[in-house]
């Protein structure tokens, strides 16, 4: 998954970009970049690792100009290289291109083979890649055209944001899978992956990049185009469940109200009748914890405490690595805990790593009874569209029952919340998201192997 962010006309675009970028640190860690642009000239850094580690003021000093591009990365398709890292920056005929992709293309393979039968030479084994090369070799006249004519053919989840020259391009897939707000900041117009990062620099939030849209932001002003054909709407449903930021609004709808529906419905759905206490796996349940706590009247209690000095342990690439990661990121608090039965509970179970070993962690802290409740169905099969989840076989959800998904993970009782649940208390649903990763219902036909054995 990937954050980005971009903004044209103000003086600050690069500092600016890395401060929205700082709040979408949590969309990717394993790489972050920075284009801006001044009089025809782009210039940019990338870097491995987290914003703030590579950003500082000497950096910024160095990147001038009203319009920027930025990219917080951690890596669906394509190895977590430094060729991988965003934005990506190319001179071509016409000038340069930098752009900055989220999400995952369906038919990336397919496209980079007939490029490359053509003469392409690729530097990257990135998905994105492909919208870089079709846009090099686009015949139309505006910018936003040429995307247009770029993206023909491109199948799959993105949300783009590119730079040709001095004009700044937004763009969403026809299906919406993935967000993109859009703000004003002064007179700049600013865009970016999730509300939060309008939010840090000041600017308000106009309204979403609509699906299909292309806008387009110069000096001349701001245009907009529709691409062409009618498509039903696949909005990551993943997004509001846990990976946007309770504090966004994303495909226009709260993220927190939406985690604290999903926490009430799961208590109306699997009551925990006789539990003492309720409690979140921090961060990304605190929001359903309470809605629990609403819905079932129990106290809701700070039972876990989170290092937040430690990244999501799902990213970390070996499984030896998310085990002793476990009890680096989370600690008990026993006097909560101690001879209580408790409701855990947590927005998601993946591959049932982290939370088997929080389940030991609570009992030995003294928990009498541990009921868990997941605020989102099993996940039974991998994301096609820029959701980081394993391999099916790696997915815990689609290897072994509910019961014994229970016994595995050693608790009392597990409570998952129906798929009909869900989609019922995400804003503007239950109809128009993506659930693929829930129910099985996958709206494409499947990348191709040979795109994840090459690309991946
Ligand atoms: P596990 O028990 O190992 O399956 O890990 C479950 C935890 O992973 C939950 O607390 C989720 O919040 C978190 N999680 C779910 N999806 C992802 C993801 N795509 N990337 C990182 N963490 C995730």
């Amino acid at each position: 998954m990937c954050g980005i962010f971009g903004i044209s006309g103000h003086d600050d675009a690069a500092r600016l970009t890395h401060l929205g970028l700082y709040s979408l640190q949590h969309r990717g860690q394993e790489s972050a970049g920075i284009i801006a642009v001044q009089d025809g000239k782009a210039r940019g850094k990338v870097a491995m690792g987290l914003m703030g580690d590579t950003f500082g003021p000497d950096v910024l000093a160095k990147l001038p100009g009203r319009t920027a591009l930025g990219h917080t990365r951690y890596s669906t398709a394509g190895a977590s290289t430094i060729e991988n890292a965003q934005p990506a920056l190319v001179q071509f005929r016409g000038g340069h291109i930098a752009l900055a992709h989220n999400g995952n293309l369906i038919n990336a393979t397919e496209i980079r083979d007939t490029l490359e039968a053509n003469g392409s030479i690729f530097s990257s084994t990135m998905d994105s890649e492909v919208i870089v090369h079709r846009l090099a070799r686009a015949m139309a006249n505006r910018p936003e055209e040429q995307l247009a004519e770029a993206l023909e053919g491109v199948e799959g989840a993105y949300a783009l944001l590119v730079v040709v020259n001095d004009t700044l391009l937004a763009s969403r897939d026809p299906h919406g899978w993935r967000p993109l707000a859009m703000g004003t900041l002064n007179g700049a117009t600013v865009f970016a992956s999730e509300t939060c990062a309008l939010d840090i620099v000041g600017a308000t939030y106009v309204r979403d990049v609509e699906p299909g849209e292309i806008i387009a932001v110069d000096a001349s002003g701001v245009r907009t185009l529709h691409m062409a054909g009618e498509a039903p709407l696949h909005r990551c449903v993943f997004e509001h469940v846990y990976f946007a930021r309770p504090d966004s609004r994303v495909f226009g709808g709260s993220v927190h109200r939406a985690r604290r529906e999903l926490g009430r419905q799961l208590a109306l759905e699997h009551p925990a009748a006789g539990a003492d206490l309720v409690f979140a796996v921090p961060d990304s349940s605190n929001a359903a914890a309470l809605g629990f706590s609403d819905e079932s009247g129990l106290a809701l209690e700070m039972a876990l405490i989170r290092n937040h000095y430690v990244g999501r342990t799902f990213i970390q690439p070996t499984q030896a690595g998310r085990d002793a990661k476990v009890k680096v990121k989370y600690n008990a608090v026993r006097e909560i805990l101690d001879g209580k039965s408790v409701v855990m509970v947590d927005d998601s179970i993946v591959r049932g790593t982290t939370t088997r070993g929080l389940v030991a962690m609570v009992r030995a802290a003294g928990a009498r009874e541990v009921h868990l409740r997941i605020a989102s169905p099993p996940i039974t099969g991998s994301c096609w569209y820029g959701i980081d989840t394993p391999d099916k076989k790696e997915l815990i959800g689609a290897n072994m029952s509910v019961d014994q998904i229970g016994t595995h993970l050693g608790v009392d009782s597990l409570g998952y919340l129906s798929l009909e649940g869900m989609l019922g208390s995400v804003p503007g649903g239950p109809d128009g998201f993506c659930d693929a990763c829930f129910s099985g219902r996958y709206p494409t036909r499947a990348p191709t192997i040979a795109a994840k054995q090459r690309l991946g």
